[in-house]
């Protein structure tokens, strides 16, 4: 019986994430993807290395999962012939699922991945001249219901584990051929130069795939220590951005003990059709909101705050809206840049996308006020991989089921 219960959701604004135990292998081997090195000292120390030689095992095998992308303990050539059946009898080295790889014609591929309990999540890379972009999903589903967007019509059936996370960046590495090949000695200096960005297809991760990465904290968090650890992956903080819809409390620990870039989805300008487009602010709203955005530790004008506005036509792409964005933005004295997101259709959503000619005019406003507002291109939308798109078939609620929920919601709220 896979352990598939849904998870209970409290409440459509203020979802609280529930633990949910690792299923169970039936072999009885134990996945060490999503570990870090302590915890794998543990696990070998608890299967009868003695101390010394859980530590220094640990040490080799992190930096073959993580660094070198080794799946198979007999491809790990510094480990004693020997040691190395005793690590395959007792672990495994695993990866999420796929279940379909799609290429859009613009280069963009998404994939679809399946949990071993079943669920399936999506992850989509973005290649573009400078740079390669992972976009990395948190959760399967998403407990906030914004209007806009796709997974919003989802449950959130569970978030995803550390290994569920890091994997979908390891599985990117594995299909672009991107792990380091040449010397085995993991201790040497050389080697961390030989991993840099430069020359790769994988450059950036963004948190910006299916869920709430802030109401998933630890695994998120977890997950992003193993890419920046520099015997992992190895990829610095500031190619990495979290975005969230505004979860307020979990702002400054994600600055403190993540450390990476924050984008922010405001997305409206005022309570009425923020509350309407992104529920979450009816509990976080924007003031709360942008305060949060002037404490985030780390920001600067080397390390500015992205604020995400997708484009709803005669929703919140006004002259006025976009004057007011430039205000509050100046208000908070925010080291600030605008992404202009426009709108990313998909079947029964209830909004358009706004004219070109009123998104280069938005932009053109914000620009003018000081601030750089870039238009982003849509990515990947013949494979529903843009912004918003991603969903997964077998979880989705229908809008009107939707609407009932915000209503009893409300409703009980009034209460
Ligand atoms: N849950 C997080 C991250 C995932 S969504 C968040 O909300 O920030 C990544 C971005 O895509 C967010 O800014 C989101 O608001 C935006 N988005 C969602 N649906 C969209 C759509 N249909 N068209 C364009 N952008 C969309
Ligand atoms: Fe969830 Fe983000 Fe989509 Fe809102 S925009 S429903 S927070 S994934």
């Amino acid at each position: 019986m896979a352990d598939t219960t849904l998870m209970s959701i409290p409440g459509q604004v203020d979802p609280v994430p529930v633990a949910r135990d690792i299923t169970p292998r039936e072999d009885g081997r134990v996945d060490l993807l999503g570990l870090p090195k302590k915890d794998i000292a543990v696990l070998f120390e608890g299967a009868g290395l003695d101390a010394r030689q859980a530590k220094l095992r640990s040490k080799q095998v992190f930096h073959w999962i993580y660094h070198r992308g080794v799946t198979d303990f007999e491809a790990m050539t510094d480990i004693a012939k020997t040691m190395r059946p005793w690590l395959t009898e007792r672990f495994v080295i695993g990866r999420p699922e796929v279940v379909e790889a799609q290429h859009s014609n613009d280069g963009t591929r998404k994939w679809l991945l399946r949990t071993a309990d079943g669920h399936e999540f999506e992850m989509v890379f973005i290649p573009d001249a400078d740079r390669g972009t992972l976009c990395v999903s948190s959760q399967v589903g998403c407990t906030l219901n914004c209007r806009f967007c796709h997974t919003g019509t989802m449950r959130l059936v569970r978030n995803l584990t550390p290994g569920e996370i890091v994997g979908q960046v390891m599985l990117a590495r594995d299909a672009l051929g991107e792990w380091p090949k040449g010397k085995m000695d993991f201790a040497e200096e050389a080697d961390e130069a030989e991993y840099t960005a430069d020359g790769r297809l994988l450059t950036n991760i963004v948190m910006m795939g299916m869920g709430e990465p802030l109401y998933n904290f630890d695994n998120v968090k977890g997950a992003l220590k193993l890419v920046m650890d520099g015997d992992g992956l190895a990829l610095s903080k500031r190619r990495i951005t979290l975005s969230t819809s505004g979860v307020v409390p979990a702002m400054e620990r994600c600055g403190e003990e993540i450390g990476v870039n924050l984008a922010v989805s405001l997305h409206a300008v005022t309570k009425d059709i923020r509350d309407e487009i992104v529920p979450i602010n009816k509990k976080y709203g924007i003031e709360e909101l942008l305060q949060a955005c002037a404490d985030y530790p780390g920001a600067s004008n080397a390390r500015r705050i992205t604020f995400e506005y997708v484009m709803l036509k005669d929703k919140n792409d006004s002259d006025e809206d976009a004057h007011e964005l430039v205000r509050l933005l100046k208000e908070y004295k925010l080291p600030a840049k605008v992404n202009l997101i426009p709108f990313n259709p998909w079947p029964g959503a209830v909004y358009e996308c706004s004219t070109p000619e009123r998104i280069k005019a938005f932009s053109n406003i914000v620009f003018e006020g000081g601030i750089s507002a870039p238009v982003r291109t849509p990515r990947g939308r013949d494979i529903d991989a843009a912004c918003g798109q991603l969903k997964t078939a077998a979880e989705k609620k229908s809008r009107a089921q939707l609407d009932r929920e915000a209503a009893e919601a409300v409703a009980g709220e009034a209460r």
